[in-house]
């Protein structure tokens, strides 16, 4: 039987170890935290994350959707919180579609124990990757609780290890020719917990993605399934004002929930002791290649490391395993093959999806409170919803499709011209209230071939 040997039990090496399993290979996993299935959750540290399209797909090609189901809460549309407490809903897709809030913990717990007690991997914590020989396929380790360093070697290895990776800086770093780069964005995040109400029920809608939009900065929420949101907060390290080094007193932390978030202050009363108490951290988008070398490849944000605005980065990563599992098909496991067809594949992806999250940053930032966006919005999602066929929005198929990420970025700038050029041409706004938008976009579609 062949071995491979997964660096990182995380969200991607935990599923990766499920198709590797599920094709005959005996998996090994070595992950440098200690077991978080018995540990509790970090304060502040209580990510949850979309799940959308890509990643559903990545999870059902190896029949373990069902498990994440149970813990997935349904997000229809985003509802947007104006500075004086308004809402305005808007939905992310057609009927039906949503993408998914689950935990980040709870996601990994679960596919890490299917992976376990499922398909037979095993997983060695507290072992730390320190570097490894690629063509030789052994990774070197260190037990973070006894010091004690050691190798280990198989026909395969796979940097599942984040953003951060150890196999990328300690081996993958070393190769002639590898390229490589991490661009930190000038924001931070920090996060807060607004709580249940006393009967456990939710203090805003659980099946949206809120986001209280502020120019440079803002907040987001995703529920979480015992009645709590999480809640992020990303704003510039530095600046004059709204910044994280502007904010450090009780009296600054409050004054500046109370006059910039007002209906959150009121739903999370002890924000001034989260604040305290929940870590400041950084964003950064890392690119390299190649993501293949010698009997190793990197997967996930080894290899792409993205920052969280298009809620995407796990998506990827999934969508990374689902790849390499039909190219391992494919190709009859001839890893040579499959290796050089993975990173031909997934790189202009990464770094598509890299450009995506970026761009996205600006629209949650910028846009989503911009009467005008709104109304492109408005405008494309009816379009899309007469002629599914001929014209899909980009939110649509970064989030609702398997279209690849590349092509869709692609298409996605070339439709904003469009649709800009099609308002610039006619009174949207006074077409929509007089009910007359459909003839005008019946006119357009109607005859027209391929979606623009
Ligand atoms: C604030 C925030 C919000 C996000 N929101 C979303 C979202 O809504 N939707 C979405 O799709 N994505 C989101 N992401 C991105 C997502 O979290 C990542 O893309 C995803 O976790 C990548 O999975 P991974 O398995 O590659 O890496 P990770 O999940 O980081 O897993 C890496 C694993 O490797 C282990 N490890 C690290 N170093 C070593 C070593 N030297 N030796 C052994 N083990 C090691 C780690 O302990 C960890 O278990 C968000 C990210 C952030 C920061």
């Amino acid at each position: 039987m062949k071995t491979a040997t997964i660096v990182g039990a995380g969200l991607a090496g935990s599923l990766w170890a499920v198709y590797l399993a599920k094709a005959g290979y005996n998996v090994t996993i070595f992950e440098r935290r200690s077991d978080i299935r018995l540990a509790e959750i970090q304060a502040g540290k209580s990510i949850n994350l979309a799940l959308s399209h890509r990643g559903w797909e990545a999870l059902r090609a190896v029949g373990v959707d069902h498990h994440v189901n149970e813990l997935a809460i349904p997000m229809t549309g985003r509802i947007m919180h104006s500075a004086t407490g308004e809402l305005t809903a808007q939905p992310y897709g057609q009927e039906g579609q949503a993408i998914y809030s689950v935990s980040r913990g709870g996601l990994n717990a679960k596919m890490m124990d299917v992976a376990e007690k499922e398909f037979g991997a095993t997983i060695n914590y507290n072992m730390q990757c320190t570097g490894g020989n690629l063509e030789e396929g052994i990774v070197y380790l260190t037990n973070k609780l006894t010091g004690e360093h050691s190798e280990h070697q198989s026909d395969l290895v796979f940097g599942c290890d984040g953003a951060y990776s150890a196999l990328r800086y300690k081996a993958f770093q070393k190769l002639d020719r590898f390229n490589y780069s991490q661009e930190f964005v000038e924001d931070g995040y920090k996060e807060f917990l607004i709580p249940a109400n006393a009967d456990g029920s939710y203090k805003l809608d659980k099946n949206a993605l809120h986001i209280w939009p502020r120019g440079r900065f803002m907040l987001i929420a995703l529920a979480n399934e015992d009645g709590s949101f999480t809640c992020t907060l990303f704003m510039p390290f530095e600046g004059d004002e709204n910044a994280f080094d502007k904010i450090n007193t009780k009296a600054e932390i409050e004054a500046f929930f109370e006059t910039r978030f007002p209906d959150f202050y009121e739903m999370c009363p002890n924000v001034v002791e989260q604040w305290g108490t929940h870590p400041l951290s950084s964003l950064a988008i890392m690119r390299c290649y190649p993501w293949t070398s010698g009997k190793a490849a990197l997967m996930g944000d080894a290899a792409h490391a993205t920052v969280p605005f298009y809620g995407q980065g796990m998506n990827a990563s999934l969508e990374d395993c689902h790849t390499m599992g039909k190219l391992m098909e494919e190709h009859d496991h001839d890893w040579e093959a499959i290796f050089k067809a993975y990173q031909a594949d997934r790189k202009p992806n990464g770094d598509a999806v890299q450009e995506l999250s970026k761009h996205n940053y600006l629209v949650m930032r910028d846009f989503v409170a911009d009467p005008q966006f709104l109304l492109q919005k408005k405008f494309e999602n009816r379009i899309q919803e007469l002629y599914p066929e001929k014209y899909i929005a980009l939110y649509s198929m970064v989030s609702f499709s398997s279209i690849p990420y590349a092509e869709a970025w692609k298409k996605g700038q070339e439709q904003d011209v469009y649709m800009k050029d099609l308002m610039q041409q006619h009174d949207i706004e006074s077409l929509m209230k007089e009910g007359k938008v459909d003839d005008l976009i019946h006119r357009i579609f109607k005859d027209k071939l391929v979606s623009n």
